[in-house]
């Protein structure tokens, strides 16, 4: 099959990207390289450099694609508090881009990486995909937004749609910006060169961390099952992780002995946040397989850079 992915060259682009290589199909990626790096991916993805709003890009890439797989976007949630402009521009304008130059094209399926960000904080920390949204960052907003788009103009063209609402990845080829680093891969770094850890609040917050080959599994489902359009189904582990209890796992798998600080002035953002993955059980096959020690100790062994 033809897929095209955008955001081909970030961390779960290049991950997914290589996976449907090696499983022999055809994939194209889209990506304008602010983030991503295009070392990343195997040299059968056909690769070109770009940006969401080209639509004549779009146009002539979407020609013999049967699925779209649409990961572009800015992913930070400080950085989207800082520059909300940026983050609509981008991660729905981008979107709403796509989704014209797919009605134009016509395609079959497309899959967009949503965020479990949309959830916000809720009275039921086990978060259905039935609760009503509630953003808390232009971040979350952008990531909702562009969830409607995508289905409103599936809907009024035909076009099947997917959203997966992606809750904390992480694994090997993870952007690890300077400033305001996904916590997984920037705690791990820490304690390898002996550095302070610093939590935010008093590391009590909760995430669901789910290990990157565990998300590809789930993408690569959502392209094909049936029965699943215009339908939102959340991706995580199933399972609530204290950043305290993260600090301590890190800690265990780098033997390190790393001081650790909470922060208290600082807010640790949503409280609590666990999938309730049955949705991608029942429609997806999705059964999770890697828990968090052996995801870090993955990590650990298959990036480069925390050799
Ligand atoms: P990433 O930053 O590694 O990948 C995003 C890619 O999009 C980067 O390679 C970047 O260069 C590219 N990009 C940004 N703006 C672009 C533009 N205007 N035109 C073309 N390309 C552009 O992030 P990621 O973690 O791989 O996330 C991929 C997708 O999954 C995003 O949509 C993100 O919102 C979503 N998601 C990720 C997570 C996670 O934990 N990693 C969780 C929930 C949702």
């Amino acid at each position: 099959m033809n897929f095209l992915i955008t955001g081909a060259a970030g961390f779960l682009g290049a991950t997914l990207a290589n996976h449907l290589v090696r499983e022999g199909h055809q994939v194209r990626g889209l990506d304008d390289l602010s983030t991503g790096d295009p070392k990343a991916l195997a040299p059968d993805v056909h690769f070109t450099r770009g940006e969401m709003g080209d639509r004549p890009k779009l146009w002539t890439l979407l020609q013999g694609v049967d699925f779209v797989y649409h990961l572009a976007a800015r992913v930070s949630v400080p950085e989207s508090i800082l520059y909300p402009r940026d983050y609509n521009d981008v991660n729905v304008g981008g979107t709403v881009a796509l989704m014209e130059a797919i009605r134009d094209v016509g395609i079959q399926r497309v899959v967009l990486a949503s965020s479990g960000a949309v959830y916000g904080d809720q009275a039921d920390s086990t978060l259905k995909e039935s609760a009503t949204p509630n953003p808390r960052s232009p971040y979350a907003v952008s990531k909702l937004a562009a969830e409607h788009y995508v289905r409103t103009i599936g809907a009024l063209w035909n076009i099947e749609t997917v959203i997966l609402r992606i809750f904390n990845a992480y694994g090997p080829g993870q952007h690890l910006p300077p400033s305001h680093p996904p916590v997984a891969p920037h705690y791990l770094r820490q304690a390898l060169r002996h550095g302070t850890l610093v939590a935010h609040g008093d590391g009590s917050q909760t995430r669901d961390y789910i290990y990157v080959d565990d998300v590809v599994s789930a993408m690569v489902a959502a392209a094909t099952a049936p029965n699943l359009n215009g339908l939102a189904i959340n991706v995580g582990s199933g399972t609530e992780t204290s950043v305290k209890e993260l600090i301590h796992q890190v800690l265990s798998v780098t033997h390190s002995k790393s001081n650790v600080v909470y922060n208290s002035q600082t807010s640790g953002g949503v409280s609590r946040m666990k999938a309730d993955i049955n949705l991608a059980k029942e429609k997806l096959r999705f059964t999770p397989s890697i828990k968090l020690d052996e995801g870090l100790r993955l990590t650990l062994q298959r990036d480069a850079r925390f050799k």
